[in-house]
C-alpha cells in the first residue's frame, strides 16, 4: 500500500467525560442530578435490554448524594461524579457479584476489585454490574445463566440486546458493558474485561470505542478468574479519549497481585510517520469483502495523518490463533471452576451424600452448557496422557506466536484489521452455529490476547446500519502507541 504524505494536525482530542467531570467540579452539573437521570434511564431501558445484571437506585444514589457534599467541600477527582458500570466478574463490595453464573447466585463479595476501589478514589459512581456470558465464556452473551434454578428467587437473568437493533446480539463476553455504552445518552464508562476478545468484540459490534491493556497493566485482584495467564481488565466507552481516561485511574502496580505492573499509560500523541501493519493472511481468513472494505477505507484515513500503510505477514498467528487459544484457556478455565462446589461461594444444596455426589450435583445443575463443556475438554486436555499432545503443545506454540508478533510489531508501529469478521449477528444465526464455529469467530481478537498485546477499537462505520470495529494493536507495555493511532483516526470526521 503507499503513503500519500498530505498530513493533517488535529486538534488535540480532549475527552466529553473531561469535560463532564470540569463541570462537576465548577458546580456547572450536579452529580446527583446525574445519577437520578442515569438511574431513570436504567430502570425504564434494561426491562427491554438487560444490559445490567444487578442494578440498586438506592446505592447509586447514596453514592451521588455523599459525593455532591465533597464536591462541595472541594473534593477533586479524574472521574468526579462519572457513572462507571462493572462487569459481572468484578468484584463490587456488598453488590451481588456472579460472573454471569447461576452457580455464584447470591454471592456478595465483601471487598472492592481493585480497579473499582481505584475508579471510587477518583470520584467514580459505581452504577451495578453488567451482562455476561457465564464466566466469559462465550463471544455473543448468549451463555448467560438464561434459566432459573430451584431457589434461585431473582428470576434468572436475560440475555443483553443490541441497542442497534434488539434482534441482534451485543457481542461477547462483555455484552452487557458495550451494549449500555452504545445505549446511554449519559455520561458513562464501562469496566470490561478480556481473556480472548471480549472487551473488542462487543465494543465492535456496538459501534463504541475500547481498550484492553498489555497483560498485567491492570490488577486483576478481585476479578473472578477465566484463564489467569489471559485475562484483562479494560474500558468500554463512547470514545477512545473516555476509555483511555478510566484506563490512567485503573492501571498500575498491586501489591495484591503479582502479576500486575507499573501502569504504561494511555496518553494519546502525535502519530505522524508511524508505521501501520495489515496483516495479510488473518484478512484473507474474513470472507466478508465489504466489511473488509469498511476497515480499509477507514484504516486509509491515517495516510491523511502522515502514516505509512504497509502489508505484513503473520501465518501463524492467522492460522493457529483460535486452536491455541481455546486450548489453553479451557484448560486453566476447567481449574479456576473447581472452586464453585457449593461449599464456598455463591449457590448450594441441602448437604447429602458423599462429596463426589455433593459436588456433582451442585455443578451439574448450576453451570450452563458452555461451562460443562469446557471444564471436560479443558480437563481432557491436560490430562495425563494428553497432556504432551494438547496442552503442552498449545504452550509451545503460544511462544512461536509470541515471536512471529513480535517480530512483525518490529518492522510497524501497531497492527491494524477488522475487529471481527462479521457485523453483530441476529439471535437466529447465532441459534444454528456450531461450537467450532463459534470459536472460530474470535480470528480476529484472539491473536493479541494470546500474547499479552495491548489493543484498542474504534468504529470503523456501518455496513447496512451495523458498525464495523477496527482494531490496532502495539507492543507490549506501548498501550499508547494503540491508543494514539485509535483517538487519531476516531477523531477523524
Ligand atoms: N470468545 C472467547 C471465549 O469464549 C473470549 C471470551 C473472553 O475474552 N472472555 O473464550
Amino acid at each position: 500500500m503507499v503513503c500519500r504524505k498530505r498530513c493533517i494536525v488535529l486538534k488535540k482530542e480532549i475527552s466529553p467525560v473531561v469535560e463532564f467531570v470540569a463541570k462537576i467540579q465548577n458546580g456547572g452539573i450536579s452529580a446527583l442530578e446525574h445519577a437520578h437521570k442515569i438511574c431513570d434511564e436504567i430502570e425504564k431501558k434494561n426491562k427491554k435490554f438487560h444490559h445490567f445484571n444487578s442494578f440498586d437506585r438506592k446505592s447509586v444514589i447514596a453514592q451521588a448524594g455523599a459525593l455532591e457534599k465533597e464536591i462541595k467541600k472541594g473534593r477533586k477527582g479524574k472521574l468526579l461524579g462519572v457513572p462507571v458500570s462493572v462487569k459481572d466478574c468484578i468484584c463490587v463490595k456488598g453488590v451481588e457479584s456472579r460472573a454471569g453464573s447461576r452457580i455464584l447466585s447470591g454471592y456478595r463479595p465483601v471487598f472492592d476489585a481493585t480497579a473499582v476501589a481505584r475508579a471510587r478514589e477518583e470520584g467514580a459512581i459505581i452504577l451495578g454490574k453488567t451482562a455476561q456470558d457465564e464466566f466469559g465464556f462465550g463471544t455473543f452473551s448468549v451463555n448467560h445463566m438464561a434459566h432459573t434454578i430451584e431457589g434461585d428467587k431473582t428470576g434468572g437473568v436475560k440475555i443483553p440486546l443490541n441497542p442497534l437493533d434488539p434482534q441482534r446480539s451485543c457481542g461477547g463476553s462483555s455484552g452487557g458493558a458495550a451494549g449500555f455504552s452504545a445505549l446511554t445518552e449519559y455520561t458513562h464508562i464501562a469496566i470490561g474485561e478480556s481473556t480472548g476478545g471480549s472487551i473488542a468484540c462487543p465494543a465492535s459490534f456496538c459501534g463504541v470505542a475500547s481498550i484492553t491493556p498489555t497483560y498485567g497493566a491492570v490488577s486483576r485482584y478481585g476479578l473472578m478468574d477465566y484463564a489467569n495467564s489471559l485475562d484483562k481488565i479494560g474500558a468500554i466507552g463512547k470514545s477512545v479519549p473516555d476509555v483511555a481516561l478510566l484506563m490512567g485511574v485503573i492501571a498500575g502496580k498491586d501489591v495484591r497481585d503479582s502479576t500486575s505492573a507499573d501502569s504504561p499509560g494511555f496518553e494519546a500523541g502525535s502519530v505522524s510517520g508511524m508505521r501501520i501493519g495489515v496483516p495479510k493472511e488473518l484478512m484473507a481468513a474474513i470472507g466478508d469483502g465489504k466489511l473488509k472494505g469498511v476497515a480499509l477505507e477507514k484504516l486509509r484515513r491515517a495516510e491523511e495523518l502522515g502514516c505509512t500503510l504497509v502489508d505484513v505477514s503473520m501465518p501463524m498467528n492467522a492460522a493457529y490463533g483460535v486452536a491455541v487459544y481455546y486450548l489453553i484457556a479451557m484448560a486453566e478455565a476447567s481449574t479456576n471452576l473447581a472452586k464453585y462446589c457449593g461449599m464456598r461461594y455463591g449457590h448450594s444444596r441441602k448437604l447429602e451424600g458423599g462429596f463426589n455426589e455433593y459436588f456433582s450435583s451442585v455443578r451439574s445443575e448450576a453451570f450452563g452448557e458452555e461451562a460443562k463443556r469446557r471444564i471436560l475438554l479443558g480437563t481432557f486436555a491436560r490430562m495425563s496422557g494428553f497432556r504432551d499432545a494438547y496442552y503442552l503443545r498449545a504452550m509451545k506454540a503460544r511462544t512461536r506466536l509470541i515471536s512471529e508478533f513480535m517480530a512483525v510489531l518490529g518492522k510497524v508501529d501497531v497492527v491494524a484489521h477488522p475487529a471481527m469478521p462479521v457485523v453483530a449477528p441476529r439471535f437466529s444465526e447465532i441459534e444454528r452455529l456450531t461450537p467450532m464455529e463459534n470459536y472460530a469467530m474470535d480470528l480476529c481478537t484472539v491473536p493479541a490476547n494470546l500474547c499479552g498485546l495491548p489493543h484498542a477499537t474504534i468504529n470503523a462505520g456501518l455496513m447496512g446500519g451495523l458498525p464495523v470495529g477496527l482494531m490496532f494493536t502495539a507492543g507490549h507495555f506501548k498501550d499508547s502507541t494503540a491508543v494514539s493511532v485509535a483517538a487519531a483516526l476516531e477523531a477523524v470526521p
